[in-house]
């Protein structure tokens, strides 16, 4: 697949999309400052100040007294003793999510969220008719501001790799464009940490073998790479070279109902990652309503940073139909993810077990039940 891609015409091709990644900017914070006047102006933290807590969020505030996401709030309350603990509204976060994915829909129906605050947008073709992948990102931050009182980043290039680094290279309240011609230069001054699936771990990896920048990495062969890295080998030796061949992907419909989400940067905080999974599992949700498919089963996917995978699984009497059953269920399960050993790089949940057996079994029962 990597090797027969990269005709020169299909390098063309690949180098005329243009992509936009769109970021919230200290999405959780924001959200409580903007709903509580004295929460704005204040070092807060979005998390439990408690001795096993984590801070999800930290606004811009508190990042001045150097607390940031994941760090333990015992440490964070170190850094800024008057920091504010404001504990997490998932419904709310997940509500302004909604919001702003209906603009970016406004533009192109090829978006592909991230997470609760991130997406990126394919808008090569566009409702807008408009050429111009910049004007359309500095609209989206305009109407992200009016509709919902928050700020996002706003990055420019022509694929999903370098799209995402433009979007946090002026944060807050940023754009950045990276234009195809400079892509290769760009990434070559790019410290390695930057790339796409690189976490703590295998950074630690890259410094090993003396990989530090962009420039280094693109001394090295695809082999070389995917004996180091696994799969990740093929995308780091492209993106090395400024190239992503990533389409983006908005969610299909598939039989048993589930997405996932790999972080950029590995976490090991229960409520960062609770947080995901509560999207996750709304995602999940209003699709089975969609599509009126309902299932018994609910599965919780991880990936740790070392890529070893696990799923935990739970099956219901009977067949999920509301959120309000599913999320207790889905939110205990994740209590039970062990994160002492290693952070997360990917996150899962699906809905499955709603077959043909189990319909009739349910029909039968409601029959006797009547
Ligand atoms: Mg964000």
């Amino acid at each position: 697949m990597h090797n027969c891609n990269k005709s020169w015409l299909n390098l063309l091709f690949l180098s005329m999309r243009k992509i936009i990644h769109i970021d919230m900017d200290a999405f959780y914070a924001s959200v409580e400052q903007r709903d509580n006047e004295a929460l704005r102006g204040k070092p807060i933290a979005v998390g439990y100040s408690e001795a096993r807590g984590v801070v999800a969020t930290a606004s811009y505030e508190a990042r001045k007294f150097g607390v940031h996401s994941a760090m333990p709030s015992l440490t964070a309350k170190n850094k800024c003793p008057g920091l504010i603990f404001v504990p997490p509204r998932f419904e709310v976060y997940h509500e302004v999510s909604m919001q702003i994915r209906e603009i970016f829909l406004e533009y192109t129906d090829l978006v592909e969220p991230l997470s609760l605050d991130e997406a990126f947008l394919d808008v090569t073709v566009n409702h807008k008719n408009n050429p111009s992948a910049s004007l359309i990102a500095k609209e989206i931050q305009q109407k992200i501001f009016e509709k919902t009182g928050l700020t996002a980043s706003a990055g420019v290039s022509c694929n999903k790799f370098l799209a995402k680094i433009a979007s946090d290279w002026k944060k807050p309240n940023g754009f950045f464009v990276i234009p195809p011609e400079e892509a290769e230069k760009f990434v070559e001054n790019l410290k390695i940490e930057k790339f796409y699936g690189v976490g703590k771990v295998t950074a630690q990896k890259m410094h090993e073998h003396r990989i530090f920048t962009g420039y280094d990495l693109k001394q090295r062969s695809e082999t070389e790479l995917v004996k180091l890295f696994g799969k990740a080998g093929h995308s780091l030796y492209s993106n090395a070279r400024g190239i992503d061949e990533r389409e983006v992907e908005p969610n299909r419909i598939t039989k048993s109902i589930s997405t996932e989400t790999t972080f950029l940067q590995d976490k090991n905080d229960r409520i960062l990652l609770t947080v995901e999974l509560y999207h996750l599992a709304k995602e999940v949700m209003e699709r089975m309503q969609e599509e009126n498919f309902y299932g018994k089963t609910m599965t919780i996917k991880v990936k740790y940073a070392d890529f070893k995978q696990i799923t935990r699984s739970k099956t219901l009497t009977q067949k999920v139909t509301e959120f309000r059953q599913l999320w207790p269920v889905a939110r205990d399960m994740m209590k039970l993810i062990d994160l002492s050993e290693q952070p997360v790089r990917l996150l899962g949940f699906g809905i499955s077990n709603a077959g043909e057996e189990i319909e009739k079994k349910d029909t039968q029962l409601e029959l006797w039940l009547f």
